[in-house]
């Protein structure tokens, strides 16, 4: 059977993947074999989202209304409830349900009707808590396909731990990701030394470290020193495999969507308030803006590098009539020329100009010259990938030491 759970966490407390954790370990309590504990990440875009968007699977061999039953008796126990965005779902399904439901869940909005649809066709059986919103998530778990996955390891406090701040050895931390990236990633940012695995909310999660097997997540997790965590899992995941992404042109583009858009940047990259930089670029369609915002740093010097006429591919949420980038792709480089007044040929002096579409005018002699002097200027950035530093990085969203995105 595959059990699905979502939706048990609030701000204030409590984490699907721990609930799933325990619950793993219950069912396997019970003589049960868990064949695979899965993480997957949805449409990072919905606004009912606690923090991650994330959804659990568990893969068991057993009987399934006891692993109902189990399942629902965790999240009664477990589940914070007051929380009114709380709203809890369970699914224990004999298959694997229809890969298109995962697939529009993480790419799209689903409506709860959607999810029961599937649910009552398929003969599942599901609870739903409060409004039930959470049996979308349940559902998309149960139902995911992972063409490409990976893997991490989270480490969970002792609940008597809870909201208190966490002890891990930041050293250690910089010591594991210089063992094992690019094999792992995202544990820490090198360039701007910032620790990223481990979270700063309430939740029971100490530490994660992501990798592509399970013996790499295991070899970073083995060099780090914490305090003693309760218990630790290792999920299969969909993170880092920009799933979230689908193709778009500037003239298609929905809200809360997610795409990899190609086109030419129409402007030159403009700083605003708050050090948030933007541009736009077109294709044969329309016109759309591109955000690289202040928290993706030194992303934001590539983007600022950028000049007209440049051709790349956007990858990001499309929110507010913008694309959010998570990373570009520069395809090719257009020549950066600038324009100055010229030199007057008899004085030897700078030219002014004579007002907009008049032309240059020597203030000594009055000599009339029409065209600018055409500076080149040599480009900074070269043609490929370039991405956000692992502080800005969504879960989703495939960090570039995990391989080249087609073109
Ligand atoms: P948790 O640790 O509980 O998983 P979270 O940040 O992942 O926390 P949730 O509390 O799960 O967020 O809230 C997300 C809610 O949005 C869930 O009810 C889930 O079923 C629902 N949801 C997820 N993806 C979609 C989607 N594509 N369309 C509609 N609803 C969705």
């Amino acid at each position: 059977m595959l059990i699905g759970i979502d939706d048990t966490d609030s701000p204030t407390g409590m984490c699907t993947t721990y609930l799933g954790a325990v619950l793993a370990r219950r069912l396997i309590r019970e003589h049960m074999k868990v064949r695979e504990a899965r993480l997957v990440r949805l449409n990072p875009n919905v606004t009912f989202k606690t923090r991650g968007n994330a959804a659990i699977a568990l893969d068991v061999d057993g009987d399934p209304a006891r692993g109902f039953e189990l399942a629902c008796g965790i999240v009664e126990e477990l589940a914070d409830f007051s929380c009114d965005k709380t709203n809890p779902g369970v699914v224990v399904a004999g298959e694997r349900l229809d890969p298109a439901f995962y697939r529009k869940a993480v790419t799209d909005f689903c409506e709860i009707e959607e999810a029961t649809e599937l649910l009552e066709r398929s003969g599942a059986r599901y609870r739903g808590w409060k409004n039930r919103r959470g049996l979308v998530g349940a559902t998309a778990a149960v139902a995911s396909v992972l063409p490409d996955k990976t893997y991490e390891i989270l480490a969970y406090r002792e609940p008597a731990h809870w909201g208190t701040p966490r002890e891990v050895d930041r050293e250690s931390l910089f010591v594991a990701e210089e063992a094992t990236f690019p094999h792992t990633w995202d544990t820490v940012d090198l360039a701007n030394r910032v620790v990223v695995c481990v979270p700063h909310t309430p939740d029971p999660v100490l530490f994660g470290i992501r990798g592509e097997s399970p013996a790499w997540v295991m070899t970073g997790r083995s060099l780090i020193e914490s305090e003693k965590p309760a218990l630790e899992q290792i999920w299969v995941t969909n993170q880092g495999t920009d799933s979230h992404l689908v193709p778009g042109t500037c003239g298609s583009l929905r809200e809360g969507l997610s795409y990899r858009v190609r086109g030419v940047v129409t402007g030159r990259p403009v700083t605003g308030e708050g050090g948030h930089v933007s541009f736009a670029i077109r294709d044969n369609e329309a016109e759309i803006r591109c955000m690289a915002y202040e928290p993706t740093k030194n992303f934001r010097e590539i983007i600022r590098a950028l000049v007209p006429g440049d051709e790349i591919i956007a990858a990001g949420s499309y929110k507010k009539g913008s694309i959010n980038l998570e990373k570009i792709c520069v395809l090719s480089l257009a020549r950066d020329l600038r324009h100055k007044a010229p030199f007057c040929t008899v004085c030897k002096k700078r030219m002014t100009s004579d007002g907009k579409g008049k032309g240059y005018k020597c203030r000594r002699c009055g000599a009339h010259e029409l065209e600018p002097e055409e500076q080149e200027i040599p480009r900074t950035i070269r043609t490929g990938w370039y991405e956000v530093p692992p502080t800005a990085r969504r879960h989703l969203a495939k960090p570039l030491c995990r391989g080249m995105p087609d073109r």
